[in-house]
């Protein structure tokens, strides 16, 4: 099978050590690029600047290594990448406009919160800062109700439907703390590199609309999208960086194979008992292609 041109990627927020939720994540986005015989990115997503924690980046590169999982590019990062995102902003500036609204004035609107916990904005910026307001962040206009529904074919969740009006609102693209939104940048991002198939968590699955509505405006393509089951503790929290770091010493091939092991097994991977990262990737990217590659 031919790759079609095929490039995925993993997108890693360098906030805490991989973990086992971000590494289902990793493995799904590699497998798939694999079972296409495409090529498969790295991006360290350090946008944020004041929540990515120094040597976390390090870190996940040198996990992903012993992994057996290389980046077949050289690996971006974001926080060198600003330019081009200050390049797509500028080609929104007509659908963009200042707000002058904090969060808690925004949660008092009680509209409720988009599924990613962001509250629903209610608008009050969108025809000129109230007198006496300062602009804070900057906030992409959506379509009125009825022209604002986005819908896209998930390769697990099916067909997606979302109302932006109503479940999203008119949505930051520029913090007030200065930083580029991670909407903006994932968009420009998976564009710039040719990105064709996202493979990602399903937290993300709500932030999708709005991702692809900039794609829409910035007359880029839309990739495919599979997003894969996040991963919970015992508690059903999603997993995060304070819980359960993986631990994979360098050399150690059977905690990395025990690792991935655990990851495949999350995604419904039979992949029996391989004893070295070699007879792992051997069965695992048959084993996936079988499910998500017809
Ligand atoms: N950086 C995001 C995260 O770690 C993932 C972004 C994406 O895959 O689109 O949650």
């Amino acid at each position: 099978r031919s790759n079609g041109g095929y490039v995925g990627r993993f997108a890693p927020s360098p906030t805490g050590p991989l973990h086992a939720g971000s590494l289902v994540a990793a493995l799904a986005s590699y497998l798939d690029a694999r079972a296409h015989h495409g090529t498969w990115l790295v991006r360290i997503e350090d946008i944020d600047e004041g929540r990515s924690v120094p040597g976390a980046a390090g870190e996940i590169l040198d996990l992903l290594h012993r992994l057996g999982m290389e980046s077949d590019r050289e690996v971006v990062w974001q926080s060198r990448r600003k330019h081009l995102y200050e390049a797509a902003y500028d080609r929104l500036a007509g659908h963009v406009y200042p707000c002058g609204c904090n969060r808690r004035e925004i949660a008092d609107s009680r509209l409720g919160f988009a599924p990613d916990g962001a509250a629903i904005y209610p608008g009050t910026c969108r025809h000129g800062l109230a007198p006496g307001r300062s602009p804070r962040s900057l906030r992409l206009r959506v379509p009125e109700a009825g022209a604002d529904v986005i819908t896209f074919q998930d390769r697990v969740a099916g067909v997606v439907t979302q109302r932006l009006a109503s479940e999203s609102g008119d949505f930051v693209l520029k913090r007030a703390d200065g930083y580029w939104a991670y909407q903006l940048a994932v968009v420009v991002d998976d564009a710039e590199q040719g990105v064709t198939d996202v493979v990602r968590g399903a937290d993300l699955l709500d932030s999708t609309p709005r991702q692809i509505f900039l794609q829409r405006l910035l007359n880029v393509p839309t990739p495919r999208y599979l997003h894969v089951p996040v991963v919970r503790n015992a508690n059903g929290e999603k997993l995060s960086k304070q819980t359960g770091a993986l631990a994979v010493r360098p050399g150690d091939e059977e905690a990395a194979v025990a690792a991935l092991r655990q990851s495949a097994g999350f995604l419904g991977l039979e992949v029996g008992e391989p004893r070295s990262l070699e007879a792992f990737w051997r069965v695992a990217v048959p084993a996936w292609a079988a499910l998500h590659v017809s």
